[in-house]
């Protein structure tokens, strides 16, 4: 018996941590697909390819093999055989995923392959189209959300950590900017699917978070 669970929601609402635990404890692969648009920016950045020009950027998607392997549980990214997880973090490389995932060649680009993952593998899945594009056949749906404000004081934290010099002012505009153009394309929109559950971690830590997502994929779950 193989599993979907599709987890959506704006950024920095802690979908990869929680998502992470939670795939990790139930025994699932857990697919981040935030990091395939960001393989592509990276990509488009790094070989100057203006991502305001959309026909620039499909051509240069022909004959790109973007793919995702799990090693030892994590997942790692490639692009043409090169592995960018590491280097597809930052606040530059954010702003060229946001742009480029707006291109509806881009996101028809990814389909497939986000498709033939959750057909091989029990996965917990998380993005901002799974539940209302990807996988619309998923057995649990989540639309994780907080206020603006804690996400952009977690993204803030964890930018800092991992030594970015930036400011909390700088990271809630970004983050504000992106939610508006995440939830603004014409190309699948971010927008909680009919039949997802709304989970709020506005006022959780980190496990009462895991704990809530796992009562509802616990309930939601087929018998
Ligand atoms: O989740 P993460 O912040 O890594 O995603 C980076 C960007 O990729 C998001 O701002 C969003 O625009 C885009 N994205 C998307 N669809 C997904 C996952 C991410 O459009 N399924």
């Amino acid at each position: 018996m193989s599993y979907q669970i599709a987890i959506d929601g704006p950024a920095g609402a802690g979908k990869s941590t929680i998502a992470r635990a939670l795939a990790k404890d139930l025994g699932l692969i857990y697919v981040d697909t935030g990091a395939l648009y960001r393989a592509i920016g990276y990509y488009m950045y790094h070989n100057g390819i203006s991502i305001d020009d959309d026909a620039a950027v499909i051509v240069a998607l022909d004959g790109l093999r973007v793919s995702l392997a799990h090693v030892e549980g994590e997942q790692h990214v490639f692009v043409n055989d090169e592995d960018v997880s590491n280097r597809i973090r930052t606040p530059q490389i954010s702003m060229a995923a946001s742009k480029i995932s707006a291109i509806p060649g881009v996101r028809a680009f990814l389909l497939n392959l986000q498709r033939d993952i959750a057909a091989a593998h029990s996965v917990v899945m998380d993005g901002r189209d799974i539940g209302t594009v990807i996988l619309p056949n998923a057995d649990v749906k989540i639309f994780l959300t907080a206020s603006p404000e804690s996400r952009a004081e977690r993204r803030y934290k964890e930018l800092v950590e991992k030594g970015e010099s930036v400011t909390l002012d700088a990271v809630l505009a970004d983050m504000k900017k992106r939610d508006y153009d995440d939830a603004h394309r014409a190309a699948a929109p971010l927008r909680k699917a009919d039949d997802a559950v709304e989970v709020d971690t506005s006022a959780l830590n980190l496990e009462q978070s895991i704990a809530r997502m796992k009562e509802v994929v616990l309930e939601n779950l087929p018998k």
